[in-house]
Order: structure tokens, then sequence, then C-alpha cells
């Protein structure tokens, strides 16, 4: 066991960082173990994607609204905090898809590209009856033992073109605000090739295995009731505050003997013995290559989105779909926005008496000019949607619009390989340092937050053993 004093370094303040420091934070108590921890954020306040608004009664999310914690992560993350009991789950309602200039209700039991049931499926008015027959293809189809393929072309293969551009495509634009034709299946989807590999067929897979991919995939949307940035607050609150530098910049890492030293843009330099990067891939790829000791850094596309949050009176939203919860766009429809959730229907606290919130999506590969546009354009562009899609008549009350400029990393075919060989050179040249977050293992919350835990138990195991 090694006794002296040792200090590890997050870059990142977003909920990968803040996780990350929390745990070390913990375990290090636990343990009695000599280490300082600091955590260096550029901007002025934390919370990265998670931003809260909080205004006249609204709860308003600029960034993500709430997450499906197949793991459990948030929820054990959330019990450490002691806010468990300010978890909600999200309020019973339909999906729909709008297909041309009709909304189309989800099968119930229809999940990312893979029907539970084929009747259901059979059933549903969103594919047309030689689509239907297509799709039936996948009980005889073979199977192929393709190491990595687009998350489209596996659909394509297994399900038909239809089934592809009405439902998996909306549905994953709408989440991922990606090219499905580059995406890739193994880094985003794995349990779908496995299902192929185990059962050939998607179809009889997923009804052999219903009840593990119930148990992982179905469930609830969770959010806290007073806004995710609840989790943020809390963590920032239960980290000793003079370990958190706000509104410094790491501009590079370099090694001086056995340690590293921090390069920051606005204080001098900072040395420690390891450092977790939890910043997105293009900012960590600036911070390592300044060094040029790593010259190889793997590319990684970003896209633009923007989150649009529209308040109105009730008697002037005068909605056609009362049942609706959320709504996903197929590219093949004339709509700027690729989804958007019914706020005050998904969850119970976060619009006052009276009030009806929706937010929407803009933005996706390849069609992300919009964003740019002026704040009035943009609200003008999705009020013109939401009145063809559902009704809405009146004029918003307000509209909260958030740019998120390259935010969402898009794990491209072959985006594991990539990764892997990053961390194979990183651990040649620079053992102590960690690269976790949204760029490399999961982009959801949850999957976030598990990177931040295991690289905190990582660490502390690779400089205390
Ligand atoms: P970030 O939150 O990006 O944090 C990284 C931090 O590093 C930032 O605070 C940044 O300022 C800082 N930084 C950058 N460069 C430097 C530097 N040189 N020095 C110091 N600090 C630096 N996920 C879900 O589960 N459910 C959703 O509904 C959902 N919706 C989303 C909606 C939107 C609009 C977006 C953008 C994302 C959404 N996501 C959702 C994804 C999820 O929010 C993110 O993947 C996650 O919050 C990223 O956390 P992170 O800590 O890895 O990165």
């Amino acid at each position: 066991v090694t006794l002296g004093r040792k200090k590890v370094a997050v870059i990142g303040g977003g909920i990968t960082g803040l996780t990350a420091a929390f745990y070390m934070q913990r375990m290090a108590d636990e343990h009695n173990l000599p280490l300082d921890i600091i955590l260096i954020e550029s901007s002025l306040r934390l919370g990265g994607k998670i931003h809260t608004l909080r205004k006249d009664g609204f709860i308003i999310e600029r960034g993500p609204e709430s997450f499906l914690d197949h793991s459990n992560s948030v929820r054990e993350l959330a019990r450490e905090l002691d806010i468990e009991d300010q978890m909600v789950c999200n309020n019973e309602g339909k999906t729909y898809v709008a297909v041309g200039n009709n909304l189309y209700p989800i099968p119930t039991n229809f999940v990312f590209g893979g029907p539970l049931e084929v009747s259901s499926f059979i059933t549903s008015g969103i594919i047309s009856l030689s689509g239907k027959i297509r799709a039936a293809g996948d009980l005889v189809l073979p199977k192929t033992d393709q190491e990595d393929e687009p998350i489209g072309d596996f659909f394509r293969r297994r399900f038909g073109k239809e089934v592809v551009e009405n439902l998996v495509e909306p549905l994953l634009a709408g989440t991922f605000a990606g090219d499905i034709d580059h995406l890739s299946l193994k880094a985003m989807f794995p349990q779908f090739s496995q299902l192929e590999k185990d059962y050939r067929s998607l179809i009889l897979g997923m009804r052999k295995s219903k009840q593990s991919i119930e148990n992982k995939m179905i469930g609830s949307y969770q959010t806290f009731q007073n806004g995710l940035e609840t989790l943020i607050e809390t963590l920032e609150k239960k980290l000793e505050t003079k370990r958190i530098f706000k509104g410094v910049k790491v501009e590079k890492i370099e090694k001086e003997e056995e340690q590293l030293k921090l390069t920051l843009n606005n204080m001098s330099p900072i040395k420690c013995d390891a450092v977790i990067l939890t910043t997105p891939f293009n900012a960590t790829k600036e911070i390592l290559n300044n060094n040029s000791l790593i010259n190889e850094m793997p590319q990684m596309s970003y896209s633009t989105i923007a989150t649009v949050t529209m308040a109105f009176k009730k008697d002037q939203s005068n909605i056609d779909k009362k049942d609706a919860m959320s709504f996903f766009v197929s590219r093949n429809s004339d709509y700027a926005i690729t989804t958007c959730t019914w706020c005050n229907h998904k969850w119970n606290n976060v619009a006052p008496e009276g009030y009806d919130l929706f937010r929407a999506y803009i933005g996706r590969v390849g069609d992300e000019a919009i964003v740019e546009l002026s704040d009035t354009a943009i609200e003008h562009t999705v009020l013109h949607d939401l009145k063809k899609s559902i009704g809405i008549t009146g004029s918003p009350e307000f509209t909260v619009v958030s740019r998120w400029k390259e935010s969402m990393p898009q794990y491209t075919v072959g985006h594991e390989m990539r990764m892997e060989n990053l961390r194979i050179d990183l651990q040649e040249q620079f053992p102590n340092i960690r690269l976790v977050g949204s760029s490399y293992e999961g982009i959801s919350v949850p999957d976030c937050v598990t990177q931040g835990k295991n690289a905190a138990k990582e660490m502390l195991d690779s400089i205390f053993l």
C-alpha cells in the first residue's frame, strides 16, 4: 500500500465529473486514504448539459429532461446523496409518431425497432400491408456474423425499409439526433446484435427473452421533483467547496517526472498524480493534442440541437390528442421538430395550474442550420409544427430556446474499437489519465453516472494498491 499523499484532478464539472469526484471522496473517507481531489470546470456553473431553469412555478429543462435508469446507477447515487425521496416517475401517456400528415400511436410494446409481439405490430396502422409482410420476414431471415454495422442497415435487413423510416429512425433521431446510416449498432444497441446472434430472429428472440428485456429497457422515465439539476446541486454541496474551481479552463496536460502538470487559462499550473478527464471528446482532444505525445487521436462528430420549451394558457392550447405524452417525427414528414413532449402530462410538477408546457427538439445530423436561426424564427417554426401536429391554436406565454452546439456525440460504426485503441495508447503514455463521460461508453445520464463511479474506483485502486 502506498502511504504518500496523492492528488487527483477531475476535469469537467458535468454529471460524470461530479460523480467521479463524489465517489472518490466517499471511498477515500471510508478507507482513510490520504487523497486530495480537485475538480476543474471551465464555465461558471456546474452541471454541463444538465441545466434546469425554475421560473414562475415552471420547471424547464434546457438539456436532458429525464432518464431511463436500467442499471439503477442514478437511484444508487441519489440514495447515497439522501435525495432518493425526491425522485419521481413519469405519468402514463401515449407516444405517437408523425408520418406524413398523421400521428400514429406507437404499439405499446414496441421498443426501439423490436416489436415484442408480432400481433401488435401487424395491427398498428403505421406500416402498410406490404411493409408488415416484409417486417415479418425477420422470422425467417438468416443472421449475419458482422462485427459491427450501421443501425439503419441492421434494422432494414431484419424488418425492411418502412419500419426503419416510420419507427426506428424517428425514435432514434428524436433521442440521439443522429444519422442511423452511420451510428454503430454495437456501441449503441449491443442488445439487438446479441439477440440476432442468440436467436437469429429479433421477434422470436424478444419473445423468448421478454422478461429480461422488459426489465432492462422498458420502465419509467425518472427525474427529480424539482428538476434534474437537483442532482448537480446536491453533489456540489456534498463535495468540499475548496476542492472545486469554476471558471478555470484546462489547456494542456504534461508529464513532469512522475506527476502531471495542468496548464490553466487563468491560474498558475497545478501538479497532481492522476487525472480523470470527463470533458467532451473534442475538448479532451485539444487538451491532449497540445502535448504532442498523443498524436493519433481518433475523430468524433457531434450533432447540434436545440430544445424549445413553450408555455400556453390551457384555454389557448386546444390539443387534439388529449392522451399524448410525446411524439416523434419521421424524416419523410414535413416538420422541423424531431420530437415533442407534453411536459405537464408526463410529469405532475412542472407547470402551475392552468398551463400547458411543451418541449420540442430541433436539429439533427444533416439538418442543423435551423439551430442558428433567431429565437423568434425558431419559435415561429416550432409553433407552426405544433399547430399542424397537435392542433395548438394560441400564442405561447413564453418560449425558452436552448442551443446545444456540437453536443450529442455520434458513436459511428467502429466507435468501440477506436476508443479501445485510444485507451491502449493512453495507458502506455499516460497510465494515470482516465477518459470517461458521454463521448465513450454511453450518452445517457445513467451511463455517465456509471462511468464516473467506475472511474473513481479504478483510479483509487490504481494509485493506492
Ligand atoms: P458534460 O455535461 O458535457 O460536462 C463536461 C463539462 O466539461 C462541461 O461542464 C464543460 O464546461 C467542461 N469542460 C469542457 N472543456 C473543459 C476544459 N478544457 N477545462 C475544464 N472544463 C471543461 N441523457 C439522458 O439520459 N436523458 C435525456 O433526456 C437526455 N437529453 C439530452 C438533451 C440534450 C439537449 C443534451 C445536450 C443531452 C441530453 N442527454 C440526455 C445526454 C446527457 O445529458 C449528457 O450525455 C450528459 O449530461 C453528459 O455529461 P458529462 O458529464 O459526460 O458531460
